[in-house]
């Protein structure tokens, strides 16, 4: 079996655009990995299969699909197209440690860290970033890992500089859609004439390389819908915590013993994570 990781994100700024006649939505993102990785490991079989373990509870599990929608298995199909070698059958396990459907990019992650092991398991040299944009926006990011600021549809991406530094993250047991949420969003800009991106200011990029909590961390277009379709966030936010991408995850920089008091009385499940951390890598070769 050949095995490869790859990081969920934060969204540590998610300015978005207008949508786009191919669908997607113009982005401005600033992404960092984090230090929950899943694993894929792969190998040739008589029939397509896949198997799911994990840190996560089984209301996490399963929201994970099995079948061949799952993600890894597209990522597989683009993979074959891309390469132009005869497709094969795969047994694919996955343990998962990212939500899922919570705004870190989990099954971005996957499809990232499938492309890994098989351009391992087939010597193949080919551009895993160009692939992984037709997954999905993030997939290009948890390729690359580090800290980067993301456009485009958040597939063109800029590494910057930053200070690793800890984050708690907090999160329901239930999902959100991304899709639902650009949607929602969408409608609820649906009078505006013009919507622009907006950006971080200087001191933004300075914050994260000196490890100083910038001011306007966290500020996220998405973060509206994400209230809109659970209204419980707001007892996270005002704790001071941020939604990362479509949510429901919100993430605290440098959690204190007090915050971590006051979540015990939430119903949310949280993590300690570490930013700053390597993209999609192969664990064993
Ligand atoms: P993003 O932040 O990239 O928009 P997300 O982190 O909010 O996405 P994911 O964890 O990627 O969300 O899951 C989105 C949906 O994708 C899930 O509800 C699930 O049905 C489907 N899915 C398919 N394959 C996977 C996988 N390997 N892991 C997680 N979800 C998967």
């Amino acid at each position: 079996m050949i095995s490869a990781s790859a990081p969920g994100k934060l969204n540590l700024f998610f300015s978005v655009g207008r949508v786009r006649d191919d669908g997607y939505h113009d982005v401005f993102s600033i992404y960092q990995a984090i230090s929950l990785r899943d694993t894929v490991s792969i190998r040739i079989a008589s029939e397509n299969k896949l198997n799911l373990t994990g840190t996560l509870n089984q209301k996490q599990l399963a929201m994970v699909p099995v079948d061949e929608s799952n993600i890894c298995f597209q990522t597989a199909r683009e993979f074959f197209i891309t390469s132009g070698l005869e497709p094969v059958a795969l047994e694919i396990n996955i343990e998962k440690h990212i939500p899922v459907a919570a705004g870190l990019a989990g099954g971005s992650a996957d499809a990232a860290a499938t492309l890994v092991a098989l351009q391992a398991m087939f010597e193949t040299d080919l551009d895993l970033s160009d692939i992984g944009s037709r997954i999905g926006a993030d997939v290009p990011f948890s390729l690359l890992g580090g800290t980067a600021i993301g456009s485009d549809s958040g597939v063109n991406l800029e590494p910057i500089d930053a200070t690793e530094v800890e984050y708690l993250i907090a999160y329901p047991n239930s999902g959100i859609s991304t899709k639902q949420s650009f949607h929602l969003l969408d409608e609820l800009r649906a009078d505006q004439q013009e919507i622009q991106l907006t950006l971080p200011g200087s001191d933004f990029y300075e914050d994260l390389r000196m490890g100083e909590c910038p001011i306007q961390l966290g500020q996220n277009d998405l973060a509206l819908p994400a209230l809109s379709f659970m209204p419980q966030l707001q007892t996270l936010l005002d704790l001071d915590g941020f939604v990362s991408g479509s949510g429901p995850s919100v993430y605290f920089w440098e959690p204190d013993a007090t915050l971590i008091s006051q979540l015990e009385e939430s119903s949310s499940s949280w993590v300690l994570v570490s930013g700053n951390q390597p993209g999609a890598r192969l664990e064993t070769a």
